[in-house]
């Protein structure tokens, strides 16, 4: 079983920080290896730096969905925004963060 670490508010990956309806997954951290359901949680629980995936790591499994417990690559977490197991929806929200996580510019310009 995954274990989630940081501020988590039940059995979904949701957070003290992140805990809207779709806030369902968390994400393995390079640097420690720990899954944490956001980055501040990690900065929380831990007092080193964040190091993002490099572009050559994302088949790398990095992204838990709370919901039925499956790893996702990278990858295939970048290219959906359901999960590919149980097709709960993900927060579309955290592309906005997914430079803290990944070595990741939007190919389509978006911010
Ligand atoms: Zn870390
Ligand atoms: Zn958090
Ligand atoms: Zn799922």
């Amino acid at each position: 079983m995954t274990e989630i670490h940081g501020a988590v508010i039940d059995n979904q990956t949701r957070c003290t920080h992140y805990h809207q309806l779709h806030d369902i997954i968390a994400i393995k951290f390079k640097c420690c290896g720990k899954y944490y359901p956001c980055y501040q949680c990690h900065q929380e629980f831990e007092n080193h730096n964040i190091a993002v995936w490099g572009k050559h790591e994302f088949d790398t499994l990095a992204i838990v969905c709370g919901v039925c417990k499956t790893e996702h690559t990278i990858n295939q977490y970048l290219n959906t925004n359901t999960c590919l197991h149980c097709k709960s929806l993900f927060n579309e929200g955290c592309q906005n963060h997914y430079h803290l996580y990944f070595d990741y510019t939007a190919a389509n310009g978006k911010q």
